[in-house]
């Protein structure tokens, strides 16, 4: 019997190259209509009782081949537990080895979040007691671009993840967010329901999620590249997600993604907009300042570099939001690898941890609320 290899599902992505003996050779497919990949995800059968190396053998061209070195493969036989498992990166081949005593692996780049459980999520939540549920608009593929809406206090708050489909860390964060802001119990969820109303877009991009795709959306279009301009054809999402936005105003902004390289969780933020402020800026790095004291699961020390004045990015969302509308935006970035503060030598940076992190952002987000 050969060993099987299949990516023929919600948010599956390899190509089969060949197999020699024990040995699997695959490629990570191109997001549609662009040049990015590095998700993949994919299953193996057949192979019970052997030990099967496999090598990406196109990782060298991925998106950010930079990230490789440092990060280990995401392994699970039951598809709720994805343990990490020894990687080389050596002359732009991915190479992990996985011994079978099931029937059946999976392996992915970080632990998968599908469409059908961002369904299970969205139905969930939207069955709780005060919050509503609201279509923005629809894809290319005409999925829902889903919004839940949380809260009845002054304050607008935006919370939105996934525009990069393969960072699906951010929409476990999601999950732990949401579940946070529907538990009865907790009392900063209920300060921040009576003092402000949230906005929760968990999916912004459920095409390039389903498609398996790692940046872009089904026309293969970055949509954290869009917030300048967005169109009907090219980025319905941003465009359906902005409009919204016009409506409500927003205060307080955040954007959740995952970064390949950095083995930390960190915040970006708007610096080098044109309506800069001190006083605005000041509250960014005060949030920051707070979480980091909330929780050992966040740091200040690594992170991206920041924009010169008069320099940011106004199609990214995080700086069009804070240009916009004044409002206190963030991206907020989790890592492939793991959060080498406070590491996981089994999962490394994980789901549970992803929620957790949810939990500290909005317990910082409740004593925070006051000073948008
Ligand atoms: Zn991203």
């Amino acid at each position: 019997m050969s060993i099987q290899i299949c990516a023929a599902f919600d948010s599956g992505n390899i190509r089969l190259v060949g197999i020699e003996g024990d040995r699997v050779d695959l490629e990570i497919v191109k997001d549609h209509q662009s040049d990015f990949y590095q998700w993949f995800h994919f299953r193996a059968s057949g192979a019970k009782g052997k030990t099967v190396t496999f090598r990406i053998v196109n990782a060298g061209g991925s998106a950010y081949a930079f990230g490789w070195p440092g990060y280990r493969t995401r392994v699970s036989i039951d598809r709720q537990l994805w343990r990490m498992t020894d990687t080389d990166y050596t002359d732009g081949v991915l190479t992990f080895t996985h011994r079978f005593d099931s029937d059946i692996a999976w392996f992915a780049y970080f632990a998968p979040y599908s469409m059908e459980r961002h369904h299970d999520l969205v139905s969930r939540i939207a069955l709780m007691p005060g919050v509503s549920h609201r279509e923005l608009g629809r894809t290319l593929d005409d999925q829902p671009l889903d919004c839940l809406t949380i809260g009845t206090g002054e304050k607008q708050v935006w919370l939105y993840a996934r525009q990069h489909p393969g960072e699906s860390m951010a929409e476990w964060w999601m999950e732990g967010a949401l579940e946070k802001l529907t538990d009865p119990a907790d009392t900063a969820a209920k300060a921040l329901r009576e003092k402000a109303t949230l906005h929760i877009v968990p999916n912004a991009n459920p095409d390039g999620s389903r498609r398996g795709h790692l940046r872009t959306n089904a026309a293969g279009v970055n949509l954290n590249r869009e917030w300048h301009a967005p169109t009907a054809e090219k980025s319905p999402e941003v465009l359906a997600i902005r409009n919204a936005m016009d409506e409500t105003g927003c205060a307080f902004a955040m954007d959740v993604h995952g970064d390949e390289a950095i083995p930390a969780n960190f915040l970006a933020g708007f610096e080098g907009i044109p309506s800069w402020t001190d006083a605005q800026g000041e509250k960014y790095y005060e949030f920051g300042r707070r979480l980091t004291a909330a929780t050992p699961l966040f740091q200040l020390e690594q992170g991206y570099d920041k924009a010169a004045p008069g320099k940011a990015n106004l199609s990214m969302s995080t700086n069009q939001v804070a240009e916009r509308f004044g409002a206190v935006a963030m991206t907020l970035e989790m890592p492939f690898k793991d959060h080498d503060p406070s590491p996981d030598a089994e999962q490394g940076w994980s789901p549970d941890r992803c929620k957790q992190l949810a939990h500290a952002c909005l317990d910082t987000l409740a004593g925070f609320v006051d000073d948008l």
